[in-house]
C-alpha cells in the first residue's frame, strides 16, 4: 500500500496567544509541534504498512521549520517526507491549503490511501481533509475511528452522533481520523537516527505546477476579520461564609437575591 499523510506543524496550544489588534496568532517565540491530532493519522498509516506492506509518505505545507514535524513522523516509522515550502504559500486559507496539497499529491500518484488528522489545533476548521478529497476526486470518510482493508477496498467505521457508520470505499480514498483509532507510538532511537540522516525533499509552487492565483493569501477567498474572547458581563456579589452564623446569613441573602430576580 502507498499511503500519504498530510501533517501540519502548529504552535504548542498551551502557549497560543492572539494579537488583540490584528486578530492573528502570535507565533513568535512559541514552540512548534506536530498537530497533536496528526499523531493518530501517522500511527494508523504506519500500522497499515506493517500489516499490508508498502510505504508511508508524510507531506507538510509550511515554513522550512516544518521539516522538524516531518522528521518526527519519520522517527515514528514513516518512510519518506515532502515539504511544500515557498513564500507564495504564505497566508493560505483552507481552500488554498487544500489546493496546494492537492497539487503535491497529484505528483505523488499512484497512492491507495490519504490519511488526515481530524482537525488542526490552531486553525481548527477540519476543512482541509474533505477539501483535499474534493480537489483530488477521492471518496472520503471523515471522523474515522477504525480502518480495515478488505478485498482491495477501504472499510471505514465513522464516529457519528450516538453510534457508528460503516463505509466501504474504493481506492484511492481519503479518510480523516479521530483519536479513538489508535494510540500513537513514541519515536524510536533507530527512527530518530534515520530521520536525522534523511534529506527531506522540498517542493516549490513551480515544482508542483500550481496556479499562483490559488496560492497563499492572494489565492484565499476567506479572511479572518476578527477573533475575540466573549466577556462575561455579569455583576458578581461574593458572600463569605466563616461560621454557622454567617452560613445562615448567606443562605438568607441568596434567597433574597433569588426572590428579587423572581427565580423562586
Ligand atoms: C483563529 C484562526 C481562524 C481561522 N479561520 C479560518 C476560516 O474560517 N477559514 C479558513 O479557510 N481558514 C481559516 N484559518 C486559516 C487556517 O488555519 C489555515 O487555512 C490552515 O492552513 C488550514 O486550516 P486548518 O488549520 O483549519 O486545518 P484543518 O482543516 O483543521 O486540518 C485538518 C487536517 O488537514 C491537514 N492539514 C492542514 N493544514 C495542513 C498543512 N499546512 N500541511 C499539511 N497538512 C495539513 C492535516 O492532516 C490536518 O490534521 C484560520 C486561522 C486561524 C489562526
Amino acid at each position: 500500500m502507498r499511503i500519504i499523510i498530510p501533517i501540519k506543524q502548529v504552535p504548542e496550544t498551551s502557549n497560543v496567544k492572539m494579537d488583540p489588534v490584528t486578530g492573528t496568532m502570535v507565533r513568535e517565540g512559541v514552540e512548534s509541534i506536530i498537530n497533536p491530532l496528526d499523531l493518530y493519522s501517522i500511527e494508523v498509516g504506519v500500522r497499515l504498512k506493517e500489516q499490508y506492506g508498502g510505504e508511508v509518505i508524510v507531506v507538510s505545507m509550511g515554513p522550512p521549520k516544518a521539516q522538524d514535524a516531518l522528521k518526527e513522523a519519520i522517527a515514528m516509522g514513516c518512510d519518506d517526507a515532502v515539504l511544500l515550502t515557498d513564500r507564495l504559500f504564505a497566508g493560505a486559507d483552507t481552500f488554498s491549503t487544500s489546493y496546494t496539497l492537492s497539487r503535491a499529491l497529484e505528483k505523488l500518484r499512484p497512492f491507495d490511501l490519504v490519511i488526515c488528522g481530524e482537525r488542526a489545533t490552531d486553525g481548527d476548521t477540519a476543512q482541509v481533509g474533505p477539501g483535499l478529497a474534493a480537489l483530488l476526486g477521492l471518496p472520503v470518510s471523515t471522523f474515522t475511528s477504525k480502518v480495515e482493508i478488505e478485498d482491495g477496498h477501504i472499510r471505514a467505521t465513522r464516529l457519528i452522533e450516538g453510534g457508528y457508520e460503516v463505509l466501504e470505499l474504493p481506492t484511492p480514498a481519503l479518510i480523516t481520523v479521530v483519536k479513538e483509532i489508535s494510540d500513537p507510538r513514541l519515536p524510536t532511537l533507530g527512527g530518530k537516527q534515520r530521520a536525522k540522516k534523511l534529506d527531506i525533499r522540498k517542493r516549490s509552487a513551480q515544482d508542483i505546477e500550481a496556479d499562483a492565483a490559488n496560492l497563499g493569501l492572494k489565492g484565499s477567498p476567506t479572511r479572518v476579520v476578527k477573533t475575540f474572547t466573549p466577556k462575561v458581563a455579569r455583576d458578581g456579589r461574593i458572600i463569605e461564609v466563616k461560621d454557622d452564623k454567617t452560613l445562615s446569613q448567606a443562605v438568607d441573602a441568596i434567597i433574597d437575591i433569588l426572590k428579587e430576580k423572581a427565580a423562586i
